[in-house]
């Protein structure tokens, strides 16, 4: 019995981030409980909230108003969940409301319908069912349903007589594939072939395709290999030999059949990891694992024996990598272990499909999550361990509220359910590597490939000196050489294109003039396929211009390198060889990754040409040569992560050469040659690198010798955002002890973006435990500014300045 219920209200300010009470109605005391969302008076609106807390005390002397109603029939976040979000608020700054929406799919947001369905009408009492009509469903929020007929609804619920769901129609999304539906049989077909003329070569091959299917196929598995086309389709349609349907596609997004795979014999390596991560996962202690393994060691192998001894266990595991579209291998080869118990979850999918997801997970369906950055909030219970691919990825920081990073809140989850963490890379964060030699984290290596091969031959090439030596601008003879001869073996090649800090811009050749956007401090980037011109941070678009709009000139050029350019160069240089290009313009249909990715496993190609999304994950047996024309765009970022994200990328893509039987070779075509982080990715000497950066760091007083906080302020008036961190700089010099340092206030790299003046303050420190709660008191301070439209953000180790 909870008369009253504590309910963190969906109002974005500090001040909701403490529970407010509420009287619950008579007929629903034995229906509340924390977790469950309600809706409930806020000042003159009516808002949603979740239920933290709930009491049959009152507080004293206040009169309270009671929930209006609720929202869900059962909580939709447990015991863990509310408490992760306590954690979340204190450690990111955030307000409570998001942390815990966070953690929820988006069908669960407020704009999706719910409904009530009958599963068994005779057992509902006719008060309500009345309610129904001839309909077997109506809305969760029909205005007829009193309190009284609400705890009914629950209850029945509970005993499976209605079911509560959220409706998610997907209007326009619904997804339809082809099929081909072969009518006859075998033997029908055959015959058939033998009535056809000689010469009509298509026609035998379409039947012989035909005789080849007892079943309905998908009409690109079909065609996929042949020479026939749809019209030979339509053709053989009207002549009776199939049919042609569009079914809709499962909302399932990696429903490619997979082939089981067999578990090969661990190596000594491996299996001294294996043993002492499943050891863990024994004694149940939440030790967390660095796992440092080159490209190519088996640190996957490693991940499933992890995850089957979980299993085993009959506990769950949770597998977090960077960005899941980019790495469908990875997914199946977890798919082809686990089959129907794993669940992915990512950004791509569509609204319904992460619900789906969602319930299996929830429902303990699913018993394997496989997913980017968010997943690791998966409402999975009894986990065995978790598992982070490339855990130094960027992509594991969220850059908007709540600012959190996946490890820090995959180690908590660790903690909560007393298990192990296994963090995997070949070049793990600086700081997850200084952990690791302080014994924070225990240390586990594979330093060498499975296949025995070395890893690639690295040449670098030094680009400086090439000015009219080469036949087109961006590439070298060796690189060119090199493959010409892979092309001549039939070998493959990957192709790297660094965009990182780098765009196509437009430049007045005459007077040097470049076009900007007019809302923010940047060049407008060049889109060659679509003849516009974009800004990045606003989405401000423009027609290419003619002329130079400052001094009339024809003369305008596009400087810089995209992929579809250099796509053209290679025509030139190879006219035969296949390329596939991906990038975000190839890339932006759903499933265009895995498309791409396959055909160049078929050998559909023999370049794969791609920005950095080609760098991670892949596993291609026939790639001996992998070329990266600009290795040091990133370098000259103000970005104190720029040499160990170009390192990072440098070697990531190096491994995705001779992996297999057949050996590697990497050119790497760079302008800093005689650069460290250039230097030490050539050689692949993580080490090296590692003790090089731990010096500038040091130097310089970075991460991971100091922690950084940083504070950003933006507002449409430059002079009053300068001004309040200025004095948010003298408030924090007065708190922070004297081994803290403050950077700034400094405008940030785009001062301006879309008319609002950006400037940060940079906290580095090693020790302050007063530092959280000061700062927490702070924002509550300056929560005034917002009516000055200055808004202040607070980001916890940032990924760079
Ligand atoms: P990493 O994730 O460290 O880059 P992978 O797990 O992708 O390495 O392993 C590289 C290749 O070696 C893969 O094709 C994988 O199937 C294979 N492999 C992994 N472990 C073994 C093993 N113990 N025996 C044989 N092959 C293995
Ligand atoms: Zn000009
Ligand atoms: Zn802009």
């Amino acid at each position: 019995m909870s008369k009253y219920v504590g309910v963190i209200v969906d109002v974005a300010t500090q001040q909701t981030n403490r529970p407010y009470t509420y009287r619950v109605p008579e007929e629903l005391t034995t229906v509340v409980a924390p977790g469950i969302r309600v809706e409930v008076p806020f000042g003159k609106r009516q808002v949603q909230g979740f239920i933290v807390e709930t009491g049959d005390q009152a507080p004293e002397g206040v009169q309270l108003r009671a929930l209006t109603r609720l929202v869900d029939v059962s909580p939709v976040l447990g015991e863990e969940q509310l408490r992760l979000a306590d954690w979340l608020v204190a450690r990111t700054f955030a307000f409570k409301i998001s942390c815990l929406q966070a953690m929820l799919p988006a069908a669960m947001r407020a704009q999706y319908q719910k409904i009530i369905t009958l599963i068994a009408p005779e057992k509902v009492p006719a008060s309500v069912r009345a309610l129904f009509g001839k309909e077997k469903e109506i809305a969760f929020d029909d205005d007829r349903l009193t309190p009284a007929m609400m705890r009914t609804i629950v209850e029945l619920q509970r005993v499976g007589v209605v079911k509560v769901d959220y409706h998610v129609t997907e209007r326009g999304h619904k997804k339809t594939v082809s099929q081909v539906v072969p009518c006859k049989t075998t033997a029908e077909y055959r015959e058939l072939a033998t009535h056809v003329r000689a010469n009509a070569v298509r026609q035998r091959e379409l039947l012989k395709r035909l005789a080849h299917f007892d079943a309905p196929v998908l009409q690109a598995e079909f065609l996929r290999g042949t020479n026939l086309t749809t019209s030979h389709l339509r053709t053989a349609e009207q002549q009776g030999w199939l049919v042609r349907k569009q079914v809709e596609q499962y909302r399932d997004p990696f429903n490619a059949p997979v082939k089981k795979t067999r578990m090969p014999h661990l190596t000594p390596d491996q299996e001294r990891a294996v043993a002492a991560i499943t050891a863990a996962e024994e004694d149940k202690t939440p030790t967390p694992f660095l796992l440092e393994g080159v490209t190519g060691s088996g640190k996957t192998e490693v991940y499933l024996r992890t995850i089957a001894a979980a299993l085993q266990q009959q506990r769950t595991a949770l597998m977090l990598v960077p960005e899941i579209a980019l790495t469908p291998q990875m997914v199946n080869r977890v798919r082809s272990r686990f089959g129907h118990q794993v669940a992915v979850l990512h950004s791509g999918l569509s609204v319904g499909e992460k619900y789906d997801e969602w319930r299996r997970i929830a429902r303990g369906e699913a018993k394997v999550v496989v997913g980017a950055r968010s997943a690791v909030f998966a409402p999975l219970k009894n986990i065995g361990v978790i598992v982070i691919d490339e855990e130094h990825e960027g992509s594991y920081k969220q850059d908007s509220m709540p600012r959190y990073h996946a490890r820090d809140v995959a180690l908590w989850r660790a903690r909560y359910h007393q298990c192990p963490v296994v963090l995997g890379s070949a070049t793990p964060a600086l700081e997850s590597r200084a952990r690791a030699q302080k014994g924070v984290y225990q240390w586990l290596r594979l330093p060498h490939r499975i296949n025995g091969q070395a890893l690639p031959r690295v040449e670098l090439v030094d680009m400086r000196h090439m000015l009219g030596k080469t036949q087109v601008a961006d590439f070298s003879p060796q690189l060119v050489t090199a493959l010409r001869e892979r092309l001549a073996r039939n070998e493959q090649v990957v192709l790297m294109l660094n965009r990182r800090g780098y765009a196509a811009f437009a430049m007045c050749r005459e007077c040097g003039f470049v076009v900007q956007c007019p809302n923010c401090d940047i060049s407008l980037t060049f889109h060659r396929d679509r003849r516009r011109m974009q800004c990045h941070y606003c989405g401000h678009e423009q027609p290419v211009p003619r002329k130079c709009p400052q001094c009339g000139s024809r003369y305008i050029g596009f400087y810089g390198t995209g992929t579809q350019k250099v796509a053209e160069e290679l025509h030139q240089l190879v006219p035969a060889a296949r390329v596939l290009r991906m990038d975000v313009d190839t890339t932006r249909r759903k499933g265009a990754h895995e498309r791409i990715l396959t055909q160049f496993g078929n050998h559909d190609a023999d370049i794969l040409l791609g920005t950095q999304m080609i760098a991670k994950g892949l596993d291609f047996p026939d790639v001996t040569l992998v070329g990266v024309l600009n290795a040091d765009t990133g370098l000259s970022l103000p970005d104190f992560r720029a040499s160990e994200r170009t390192f990072q990328l440098l070697t990531q893509v190096s491994g995705r050469a001779g992996r297999a039987q057949k050996a590697g070779e990497v050119i790497i075509q760079t302008f800093n040659p005689d650069h460290y982080a250039i230097q030490m990715a050539g050689k692949q000497d993580y080490e090296g690198f590692f003790v090089r950066e731990m010096q500038v760091r040091h130097q310089n007083d970075y991460p991971p010798y100091f922690y950084t906080i940083q504070l950003t302020a933006s507002g449409p008036q430059e002079a009053q955002v300068l001004q309040v961190l200025t004095k948010i700089r003298a408030a924090l010099a007065r708190i922070l002890s004297p081994q803290a340092r403050l950077l700034g206030p400094t405008p940030q790299m785009v001062t301006r973006v879309n008319n609002r003046y950006y400037y940060q303050l940079i906290i580095k420190y090693k020790q302050e435990p007063q530092l959280q709660a000061d700062l927490r008191e702070l924002v509550l301070r300056t929560q005034r500014l917002s009516r000055q439209h200055i808004q202040l953000i607070i980001d916890r180790d940032p990924q760079g300045f």
